[in-house]
């Protein structure tokens, strides 16, 4: 039996390619077994390309859909240049790429979702908060300069990346990671930990530096060409510059992570929580998102909208367990304490929300109190700047 490989002239971009299909499959260029090449440009070549095929012309005996490999890798795709260019990469050697993006309370799947659309390529999205969550609270390789547990995240999101690829039947994994340009998470070490602890050791490709790092599984057997990978390492962006223009790809994110573990005043108030909660919840990381927050005596948190954003942003997190705090008679931001409180707290939190009102400070005024279907009238004053300054978190 005779394989077939279909290649495709070099100087086109993958998107011009025409797909060869084999009953409605994609092919794929089986080039290493291939005893003949045929090659195409357009479509009505691939007609008469499988015209020929299915003819049987001189040299091919016959031929089965199992003769055609369709190599895909599954990766991870955040959408900035580095995991943008590794999937070109990859895509360049006739491979199915299928991304992979994540969503937590801490960043979500847009740029990637902008980066498929540009790179055509599928992409799944999963929602891993509860994983995520449990990870952040006791990283095995610690926090990076915020709280950032950069190494654990790779590892988690390539352990769930490999269910993709089992339960597509894919043959590999691959991120945009280039050595060196992390400090903490890019190192040679923090990549094979990262390899190792995904599960999948064997089956990770980093495609941007493939070439210092191990021959992994599928160079090994072939379904991946390692001479096309590439040798990128350090903090310099210049070559991914190079390769982005090489590919004509002009808009992408500047380098910048996007996930609030590394803002610094997220990740102050994160850890702050993580000193009182013993088990952090996703609607409490959220929160963290919106307004000012202040940490009572009695150990409640209040958290008081800056603007109307905010207050809608709070708003729509409240659930019926929450205090909900408004000045009446003058304009004021809602003030929330989230599980409820004491009445000692709510006092306190209510004289917040009125210093942060329009009302006057020296004098008492209403504040409504809701909590569920509960709703009261109390009577208070502005707390005084410096009492509020020993409890800001
Ligand atoms: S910056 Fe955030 S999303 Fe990226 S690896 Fe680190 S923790 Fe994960």
């Amino acid at each position: 039996m005779f394989l077939i490989a279909v290649k495709f002239p070099t100087g086109i971009s993958s998107s011009q390619k025409p797909i060869l299909t084999w009953h409605g499959k994609l092919l794929h260029k089986a080039w290493i077994s291939a005893r003949m090449i045929i090659t195409i440009q357009t479509l009505s070549e691939e007609r008469k390309a499988w015209d020929m095929i299915l003819s049987g012309e001189p040299g091919i005996k016959s031929m089965e859909e199992s003769d055609f490999i369709m190599v895909t890798g599954i990766g991870l795709i955040s959408g900035g240049l580095d995991s943008i260019l590794a999937a070109r990469v990859l895509q360049d050697q006739g491979i199915r790429v299928i991304g992979t993006s994540f969503v937590t309370p801490f960043f979500g799947a847009e740029k990637a979702e902008r980066a498929a659309a540009m790179l055509k390529m599928e992409l799944r999205v999963m929602d891993i908060t509860q994983a995520h969550l449990e990870m952040l609270q006791s990283p095995k390789y610690g926090y990076g300069k915020e709280m950032n547990p950069c190494i654990d995240c790779h590892a988690l999101m390539f352990h769930e990346a490999g269910k993709v690829m089992e339960s597509e039947g894919a043959d590999f994994l691959f991120s945009g990671e280039v050595l060196g340009e992390r400090p903490m998470s890019q190192n040679r070490q923090s990549l094979m930990n990262v390899a190792r602890d995904s599960g999948y050791k064997d089956y990770i490709i980093r495609p941007l530096s493939a070439l210092f790092l191990p021959e992994t599984l599928p160079e090994r057997e072939g379904k991946v060409d390692r001479k096309k990978l590439l040798n990128i390492e350090g903090r310099s962006r210049r070559r991914q510059m190079e390769l982005a223009s090489y590919y004509g790809i002009t808009e992408y994110p500047q380098p910048a992570s996007g996930c609030l573990l590394t803002e610094p005043g997220y990740a102050r108030r994160l850890k702050e929580l993580m000193q009182h909660t013993p088990i952090l919840e996703s609607r409490d990381v959220q929160l963290l998102g919106a307004g000012r927050h202040f940490r009572l005596d009695t150990g409640d948190k209040v958290i008081v909208g800056r603007d109307q954003n905010d207050n809608e942003k709070l708003l729509s997190m409240k659930d019926k367990t929450d205090v909900v705090l408004d000045v009446r008679d003058y304009p004021s931001p809602i003030a929330i304490i989230p599980h409820g409180a004491s009445k000692e707290s709510v006092a306190k939190a209510a004289a917040i929300c009125v210093r942060y009102s329009d009302a006057p400070r020296d004098k008492e005024v209403a504040v409504i109190y809701n909590r569920g279907e509960e709703k009261l009238t109390l009577s208070v004053k502005a707390l005084p700047n410096e009492e509020l300054d020993k409890i800001r978190i």
